[in-house]
């Protein structure tokens, strides 16, 4: 492919840098170097389409991030590489397999490869994401969706995992290893989605100019490692490999991929070329931004969800269990005081028998609005259960708590409900004892007791014991 053809003056002041100042891997042992010797040139298998990482180009050379990284490794680490050419990517893993080559370029390492690879650590790290048409919903976990289908290339990594992690998902394997084809059956909607490396996503979208895709997710834990795969019977050359890959720093690394992304804009009068590859350029980062942005907003939004209740907006049990556990804690250190109370609404089974579940879940809004109203900020307001609430009240003495009961019993009695009724709760009040190391439980317990007592007391008022 054009795209690929060799660079210009700007690039090669960068090659002429990175081979001018090398950092070269001179720890070879004598048996390395013999080793080396009697092996000859090392046979080289590579993706031969598999733009921007690597390709085979129109003249049968390896070009891309993955031959300019894997080149360096060599040149540093004292070996020569000798490309042995394949029609795909599936018959270059079938020639380590069987011996024709020594080394597979840049590939993720897997249980399957491990059967007959070594693996080098890694050249290059790349992020996965999920692409879909344009109205597909965002994807915060892939578990959470069914009945949906995943194109992915038979035999790669990839399918491997997906199909170890997401059992939920349908996997539609293909046997064609092109980007392009894999994005039109989702396009087209032959396949929900497809999972692809950032990178070379936003290449193609663009590229193919297939605007009714997006990226509607990621998979944090799905990075691509990729390294070079070594025949096991040649451990002696991983090890010579990665001290080369040791010597590659990240800015060297980071130059051959600005290279490849921004290769095809080389040419100084070819103004359509570097207005395409801007584009592309600011949709990958674009991309990377948004992403990032969406991720931190769902995040927070999980984050939220995960402890509030969703009919009241206050805290849920689960939240107010870690508060009340930190709140006691503080107060057992500090000697600092803390009251806990416990609110339920009485005769509540009659406004659901008499008005009905709904109306009986406006009454229990109507309370928590009350409650949060009338309490301080410092205070720790959730829903406890059904129609009970649990507030918090640190630096709270038993005589201020009590106070605030009150008033909250007012408040409700006093309040015009939207039922047309009134409506009164009964608050039970406990306060932690200093020095008697309180837990939740002990407080709780005797929160639960006055409680009883209000309730037994006639209802609509404060208990204490
Ligand atoms: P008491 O004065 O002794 O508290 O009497 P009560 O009728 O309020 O008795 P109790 O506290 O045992 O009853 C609570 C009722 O609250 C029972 C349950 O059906 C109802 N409830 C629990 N959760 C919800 C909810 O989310 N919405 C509605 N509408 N009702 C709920
Ligand atoms: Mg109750
Ligand atoms: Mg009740």
């Amino acid at each position: 492919m054009n795209d690929f053809k060799a660079s210009a003056a700007a690039c090669l002041a960068i090659c002429v840098c990175a081979l001018a100042f090398p950092s070269h891997a001179d720890g070879l042992s004598s048996e390395q170097r013999n080793y080396l010797a009697s092996l000859g040139k090392v046979k080289l298998c590579v993706d031969p389409d598999w733009v921007p990482f690597e390709r085979i180009n129109d003249h049968g050379e390896h070009e891309g991030i993955a031959a300019d990284l894997l080149r360096l490794a060599a040149s540093r680490a004292g070996f020569e590489l000798e490309l042995v050419k394949t029609g795909s990517w599936k018959e270059s893993l079938e020639s380590s397999q069987s011996g024709k080559c020594h080394i597979l370029s840049f590939l993720n390492q897997t249980a399957k490869r491990d059967e007959w690879l070594v693996f080098t650590e890694p050249l290059f790290t790349d992020g996965n994401v999920l692409i879909t048409r344009e109205e597909h919903d965002f994807i915060a976990d892939p578990a959470t969706l069914s009945g949906e289908t995943i194109v992915l290339p038979r035999g790669t990594s990839m399918m491997e995992f997906v199909k170890r992690d997401y059992p939920n998902l349908t996997i539609l394997p293909t046997d064609s290893e092109s980007e392009r084809d894999m994005m039109i059956m989702v396009s087209e909607r032959k396949a929900h989605m497809t999972l692809r490396s950032l990178i070379v996503a936003a290449y193609t979208i663009k590229k193919e100019g297939l605007f009714n895709l997006k990226i509607a997710g990621q998979i944090p834990k799905y990075e691509n490692k990729l390294r070079v795969g070594v025949v096991k019977s040649e451990p002696m050359l991983r090890d010579i490999i990665d001290q080369g890959i040791a010597t590659i720093t990240p800015t060297e690394r980071g130059q051959i991929v600005n290279r490849h992304v921004s290769i095809n804009v080389q040419t100084a009068t070819d103004y359509t070329a570097v207005i395409q590859v801007s584009a592309v350029l600011g949709l990958v980062a674009a991309i990377s931004l948004f992403w990032n942005h969406r991720l931190r907003l769902v995040n927070a939004k999980l984050a939220d969800l995960s402890q509030t209740d969703p009919l009241t907006r206050l805290f849920n049990r689960r939240k107010m269990d870690i508060e009340f556990g930190r709140e006691i804690d503080r107060a057992n250190r500090y000697g600092r005081p803390l009251s806990a109370m416990i609110i339920d609404i009485d005769h509540f089974k009659k406004v659901n028998d008499e008005l009905g579940h709904p109306t009986g879940d406006v009454v229990i809004r109507s309370v928590a609005e009350i409650i949060k109203d009338c309490v301080r900020d410092s205070d720790i307001v959730g829903r406890w259960g059904g129609e009970e609430y649990l507030v918090l009240c640190p630096e709270t003495s038993k005589d201020d708590a009590m106070a605030l009961g009150w008033r909250l019993v007012h408040a409700v009695e006093s309040h015009d409900f939207a039922t047309g009724r009134s409506h009164t709760i009964s608050v039970g009040v406990a306060t932690a004892i200093l020095g008697a190391e309180e837990t939740p439980h002990s407080l709780l317990n005797r929160a639960d007791q006055a409680l009883y007592a209000a309730k037994s007391g006639g209802r609509n008022q404060v208990g204490w014991i």
